[in-house]
Formats: structure tokens, C-alpha cells, sequence
């Protein structure tokens, strides 16, 4: 008789849920099929096969991510080869360098370094400024209903690091590895297609995945 086929596990993700769009995240995540964890302590990164940094407000992240004591565990995370992807603030936070930072904070503010790029803090202007647009990404047929909220660009692209897509000249996304990193908000939209692509980067060797 022949035996069972071997059950496929559902990809677990993590979600970093202390400040920001993490439950809309979750709630695309799980129409996917995937589990979600949110993470709020070093401990909930255990077992996850990735970890997605959502869209909020940056600084105010930065300082609970001190206060969790989670920058050091998220960047063991990211070594041990876990995906990670980062939205808006969650971009900000991944880049290796981050201007535009508020003047209360000397115009200084801390990040993981794990992308290879500097990231300018309100690249499109203000609140006010904010759109959503039809963006081309390199790999998906038709463009992307990208929502720009306060977004960030990255303004210098290392060697490490690919562009996927642009905005007016600036890049707004980026791969490098098992990093992805999106200036817009993908989990405010009913468009799957970039969060399949990241379940696909979690479960697989990164490189061998192309959007
Ligand atoms: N401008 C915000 C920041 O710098 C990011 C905005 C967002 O995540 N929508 O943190």
C-alpha cells in the first residue's frame, strides 16, 4: 500500500507587532494558508521561517525594539538564514544607513544594517503627499496598487542589494537575499502577490527563488 504523502507544512511567519499595520499584515498572511506569530519578544522568533517588519512609524519602533531587546535576536535571525521583509517603517529599519531621522534625536537613528542601502526617511513629503499608484515590479505581469504612505526611497543602492521596482526615479524596492524591503504597503491592499512571493522566500533556499 502506498504510504501517505508527507504532509506540507504551512510556511510560519512571524509579524514584529509592536506598533504599526502588523494585524493587516497577519490578515493576508492567513488568508494564504500560512501560520502567524506575532512577535513582541526575542522568544516568539522561535521556529519561524520568516519575519516581516510592517509599515508604522519608525523612531517609535526603533525605541521598542530597544526596550524588547530584539535588534540583536532579529539580526541572528536574518544570520541563520531566516527571510526577512520589511514594509515602509519596516524598510526603514533593515537599511544599513537611515537619513532623515528627527532633530530631537540629533537626526540619528538606529537600524539593523541588514540591507544594503541607505534609506531617506519621507522621500515623497508629508502625510499629505501620500498616493497610491500602479507601480511596475520587476517579475509580476501587470504593476502593483502600491500605497505610498509617508514612504521611504532608498536613496544610495549598494552592490549587495537589486532594485525591483521605481518610483519616480527612486527605488522603492528591494531584494537582497533573503531581504526584501518594500517603501510601500502591500498588506493595505487585496493584492496577494507579493506576500505569496515572501512565503516562497521563506520556505525556500533564497536564491533560488525569483518573483
Ligand atoms: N514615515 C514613516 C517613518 O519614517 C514611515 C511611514 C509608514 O510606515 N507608512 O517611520
Amino acid at each position: 500500500m502506498a504510504g501517505k504523502p508527507p504532509a506540507i507544512q504551512p510556511p510560519r511567519i512571524g509579524v514584529l507587532a509592536l506598533q504599526g499595520a502588523f494585524r493587516e499584515h497577519r490578515r493576508l498572511l492567513e488568508s494564504l494558508g500560512s501560520t502567524v506569530q506575532e512577535v513582541r519578544l526575542p522568544a516568539d522568533l522561535a521556529g519561524l521561517d520568516g519575519l516581516i517588519l510592517p509599515g508604522g512609524e519608525s523612531t517609535t519602533m526603533a525605541h521598542l525594539l530597544t526596550e524588547y531587546g530584539l535588534w540583536e535576536p532579529i539580526r541572528g535571525f536574518s544570520a541563520g538564514g531566516g527571510a526577512i521583509w520589511g514594509t515602509c517603517a519596516g524598510a526603514i529599519l533593515l537599511a544599513r544607513e537611515v537619513r532623515g531621522a528627527p532633530p530631537q534625536f540629533g537626526g540619528r537613528q538606529d537600524s539593523l544594517y541588514l540591507l544594503d542601502a541607505t534609506v531617506q526617511r519621507n522621500a515623497f513629503g508629508r502625510q499629505i503627499n501620500s498616493f497610491a499608484a500602479p507601480l511596475p515590479v520587476q517579475g509580476l505581469d501587470t504593476p502593483f496598487p502600491a500605497v505610498f504612505i509617508r514612504a521611504p526611497a532608498f536613496s544610495e543602492v549598494g552592490a549587495a542589494a537589486a532594485v525591483l521596482a521605481h518610483w519616480e526615479g527612486q527605488a522603492v524596492m528591494l531584494r537582497q537575499g533573503n531581504i526584501l524591503a518594500t517603501a510601500f504597503h502591500p498588506e493595505l491592499t487585496n493584492d496577494s502577490r507579493l506576500h505569496e512571493f515572501f512565503l516562497k522566500m521563506a520556505v525556500k533556499s533564497p536564491e533560488s527563488v525569483q518573483i
